[in-house]
């Protein structure tokens, strides 16, 4: 069906009819409001430092400490070698490393769906750090409220001093941050000493001021933004979600109609609900929402809500829980949360099975990587003496953490003989090349083409390796 919208000519000279025509101007993004959170301690808030203290401890400890004679985790980019706890991984295993982002993405997608946004309320990069940052707020500014009045309040020396605390330790916070993790990629007993000796080199120098940028902005003045608008993490989350998953709740049920009252009042009987409309759990959220607005996209999960609304609940003689981890299905009495639910079984077998194979392959691959070629510059030759000769090139990598010494042997061929360089000394990393010949009698050669391996292994024969080519004579 076509439909007709009628069209009328205005006329703009008339200024009754300019009137009349109602034009709203908007702006397409939302202001931001800074968030004063509230200081607020827990049970969940005490969780949330015996997570993050481990993983703190490990981000800023591990360069420092040694394994098997050298830094436990280095990635050590210009020699094209990866060092984790005496594993060393190569470009070779460039496979296995994908293999680790796949899993680790994997099994944030199984956590994810069984305990929500569990990974950042409690040990995301961005929220631990975030912490850290209004800790650092807290001791130079105060409490929310006396942050507050000092943002409104015309410059004064306290305001300087107090302003000039806190962003002096953030930046101290960001620069160790972003030492430590250039320690990652650069020996960290070499960086320091050359950070104080003012010769880094430019890429050093470049990566730590680029992560002092990001951390002193992601931390320091974007905050809930990186959240809210830069984390694809936050945007897909949802999709993980089921009826049973862990969610932070306000149990409306309960806690409506909300209002003001005094504690002696029987406030079923006034007809109200448990919540007083402080606003706490508003004032302590790192996001700003308020989650007695429901399930939003921008909550991280972080339970600061709980705690505040818990303590509130504590002073009014209310029981606990009116904000609580729950589940939808809880919330609406339909049934019992389900931890075992097929879609959770499927994640945890699939990543069980992605483990495993990946503990296989990492514990049975080859600490030598070989190519052998046969000379092209002739099928074969035939020696002075008679013999038939093929020429072969043999190149090695030496995947493993120390220096080996490989002999090289000769398997398939009965009666040919090895000459040229059988014994072979590689330092970790190192590609050694040699040139082979093999040599065998005539009448010993029953076919045109014989399929021969090489075996290549190190002195204590932990490393064994066979490389399958063929050796060529005359037709018959
Ligand atoms: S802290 Fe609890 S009582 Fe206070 S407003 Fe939030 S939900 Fe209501
Ligand atoms: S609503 Fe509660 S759980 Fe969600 S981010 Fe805010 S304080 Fe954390």
């Amino acid at each position: 069906m076509n439909a007709k919208i009628p069209l009328e000519n205005i006329d703009t000279s008339d200024a009754d009819v300019v009137q009349q025509i109602d034009i709203e101007e908007f702006d397409l993004y939302e202001k931001r409001e800074k968030i004063y959170t509230r200081n607020i301690r827990g049970f969940f808030q005490r969780v949330r430092i015996l997570t993050g203290w481990p993983l703190l401890m490990a981000y800023f400890g591990l360069p420092w400490v040694n394994w098997g004679g050298r830094q436990s985790v280095l990635f050590d980019a210009p020699n094209d070698q990866f060092h984790i706890f005496g594993l060393t991984l190569w470009p070779e295993d460039f496979v296995l490393l994908a293999a680790i982002l796949i899993i680790a993405a994997f099994a944030l997608l199984a956590v994810t769906t069984w305990l929500g946004r569990v990974w950042c309320g409690y040990t995301c990069p961005q929220t631990v750090w975030t912490s850290i940052f209004m800790w650092a707020e807290q001791i130079t500014e105060g409490s929310r409220n006396a942050r507050i009045r000092l943002d409104h309040s015309p410059w004064s020396i306290n305001k300087v001093l107090r302003k000039t605390a806190k962003h002096s330790l953030w930046l101290g916070v960001s620069l160790v941050t972003a030492l430590t993790f250039v320690g990652y990629f650069s020996p960290m007993r070499e960086l320091i000493p050359s950070l104080f000796s003012f010769s880094l080199s430019g890429w050093e120098t470049f990566w730590i001021l680029f992560f002092v940028v990001a951390t002193y902005g992601n931390a320091g003045w974007l905050r809930e933004q990186v959240c809210k608008y830069m984390c694809p993490y936050a945007r897909f989350q949802a999709v993980m979600f089921d009826s049973d998953t862990l969610i932070v709740s306000y149990d409306a049920e309960r806690g409506e109609s909300r209002g003001a009252r005094k504690k002696e009042l029987d406030h079923k009987a006034a007809g109200l609900g448990d919540c007083i409309d402080c606003q706490v759990c508003v004032q302590v959220c790192p996001v700003g929402i308020d989650i007695r607005d429901g399930l939003q996209y921008e909550c991280i999960n972080c339970a600061l809500c709980i705690d505040a609304c818990d303590e509130v609940m504590d002073k009014m003689a209310y029981p606990k829980g009116l904000i609580r981890y729950t589940t939808e299905n809880r919330l609406q009495h339909k049934q019992e949360h389900r931890v075992l639910r097929p879609k959770l079984i499927g994640y945890t077998a699939v990543l069980t099975a992605m483990v495993v194979v990946f503990c296989l392959i990492l514990f049975n691959r080859d600490l030598v990587d070989v190519d052998i070629s046969r000379d092209r510059g002739a099928l074969y030759y035939q020696t002075a003496d008679g013999l038939i000769e093929n020429g072969y090139r043999l190149k090695l990598l030496n995947m493993a953490a120390d220096t080996q010494h490989y002999q090289i042997a000769l398997s398939g061929l009965e009666g040919a003989v090895l000459l040229g360089n059988t014994s072979l000394t590689a330092p970790p990393g190192h590609q050694a090349e040699i040139l082979m010949r093999v040599q065998i009698e005539p009448n010993k050669l029953l076919a045109a083409q014989v399929p021969i391996e090489f075996v290549i292994a190190s002195e204590d024969q932990t490393i064994r390796v066979f490389e399958e080519t063929r050796f060529m004579g005359p037709l018959q």
